[in-house]
């Protein structure tokens, strides 16, 4: 089970018609919905299970500029000034707080590799440096483990996955948003070559814009329509513990382990290194367009096997006489990895002995939606007017969500974008471009 979420009121009504249809009611989607319904567009949300259910929930919570990509950093600049103002712009606190985020160097190779981001990153670096001594010490109380040096983001911070999305969801209904759960989108509908509407499990909604923000599902939605998206799930696990009186109150990565401090006092823990994919056709379908990524990540990717069909991406979405296969899987709930996140408690154990005897208070999964490149695709589909993709975050969508919304929300209305789309837009999956990851964690 997936840790307890905020709850979004249900109770509107599906509509006949609407000016967009966001599929996905993550926090992609309902960011996008905040930001549509406050232009006055009539905006409904469809989500087959409740809001936040997925990956929106079941993060760690981090939201960082640190480590990102490039072509990522003028929209997370974006992001944290939203950080900064969500209580404004969402009417409650959903935890946001600039703890700093610590990449924690073993040796002189992490060293060199996280100081050559922030040399590639130039004035998006900002108040990000490379620390050691005293200064680390200081912002790890309790460490009985001195690291080498540290790369150190002080306006980096984190907020609470639980609340974070809901609380947007209810911004966006109070903003005039319907937001309709176990409502599965069973597919897309075209006319005279443009998007027209989605049929649901409850009807059909007449629409002249359709937002994939579906996360691991996204690919399979855009394949009824006949839109190659390459995208597969990795699982990923994480376990939360009791509070704990004392310890770091940020962020942390390194090898063996990753913690964040919780709003409840408690830590959010994981493995942080290793994240399995479970062999499906879409492993072949897109094998090509990944192999890159995977020559570079295979040490931090577990290949699983067993039910290559019968897992949730391995069916057709339409399943004769039982609705779709989103309905199947009102909401996906992977069986965390035990072993690894075990490890992990024990090697924080270690530098942080004041961990000791704290209860661990639950273990989760969730699926990452990956691109070939690691970066999201925000854009709308040239060869099928109407349709908008907002997903493949790849394991860090939560942090960049509120501006990903706001720039989905501008691309819909054609207004002047938030940032520029470029990097975002999705025919470099089928133009020949090249992908070429370059984040970090
Ligand atoms: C373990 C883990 C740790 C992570 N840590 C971080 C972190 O620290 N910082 C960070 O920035 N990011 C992190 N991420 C990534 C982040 O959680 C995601 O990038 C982000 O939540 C993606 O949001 P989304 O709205 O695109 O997708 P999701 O939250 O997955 O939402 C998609 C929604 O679409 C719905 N849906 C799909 N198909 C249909 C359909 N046909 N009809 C109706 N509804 C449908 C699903 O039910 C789901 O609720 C982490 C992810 C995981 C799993």
């Amino acid at each position: 089970m997936g840790p307890p979420v905020d709850p979004v009121p249900a109770g509107d009504s599906q509509p006949k018609s609407a000016d967009v249809v966001i599929v996905g009611g993550g926090i992609i989607g309902v960011s996008a919905a905040l930001f549509l319904a406050r232009k006055g567009i009539s905006v409904v949300v469809c989500e087959k299970g409740h809001v936040a259910g997925e990956q929106s929930s079941r993060n760690w919570g981090w939201c960082r500029r640190m480590g990102r990509d490039p072509r990522e950093l003028p929209l997370i600049v974006e992001a944290l000034k939203m950080w900064g103002g969500i209580e404004e712009l969402v009417g409650e606190d959903v935890g946001f707080r600039r703890t700093g985020i610590l990449y924690l160097c073993q040796d002189e190779s992490d060293v060199e590799h996280h100081a050559e981001w922030v040399r590639r990153a130039g004035d998006y670096a900002l108040d990000s440096k490379m620390i050691e001594g005293r200064a680390l010490a200081d912002l790890m109380p309790g460490a009985q483990k001195t690291f080498r040096a540290a790369l150190h983001t002080p306006s980096d911070g984190r907020a609470e996955p639980q609340k974070a999305a809901p609380a947007i969801a209810r911004a966006a209904q109070r903003a005039g948003a319907r937001i309709l759960l176990r409502c599965a989108v069973r597919e897309i509908e075209t006319e005279a070559g443009r998007v027209s509407g989605v049929v649901t499990e409850n009807g059909p909604i007449r629409a002249s814009t359709v937002v994939v923000a579906g996360g691991a599902w996204s690919s399979h939605l855009c394949r009824s329509v006949g839109i190659r998206l390459p995208q597969l799930a990795v699982r990923s696990s994480v376990m939360r513990t009791g509070p704990v009186e004392g310890g770091p109150d940020g962020a942390a990565w390194t090898e063996g382990f990753a913690y964040r401090k919780r709003l409840d006092g408690g830590y959010t823990i994981a493995d942080g290194t290793i994240s399995y994919h479970h062999v499906n056709p879409d492993s072949f379908r897109y094998f090509t367009d990944f192999l890159p990524i995977l020559s570079r990540e295979w040490r931090s990717i577990g290949l699983r096997f067993g039910d290559f069909l019968g897992g949730p991406f391995g069916l057709s979405p339409r399943l004769e006489g039982e609705g779709s296969v989103y309905e199947r899987h009102r909401t996906l709930d992977p069986e965390p990895a035990v072993a690894p996140l075990e490890a992990a408690r024990a090697n924080m154990e270690k530098v942080f002995p004041v961990l000791k005897g704290v209860p661990t208070l639950q273990r989760w999964a969730g699926f990452i939606d990956a691109t070939p490149d690691a970066v999201p695709v925000i854009s709308p589909v040239k060869s099928l007017p109407g349709l908008v993709i907002a997903t493949g975050f790849s394991g860090h969508g939560f942090g960049i969500g509120p501006a990903a919304g706001r720039l989905t929300a501008d691309i819909v209305t054609g207004d002047t974008p938030l940032v520029a789309p470029t990097a975002f837009r999705y025919e470099r999956f089928i133009d020949g471009t090249r992908h070429r990851p370059t984040t970090g964690v």
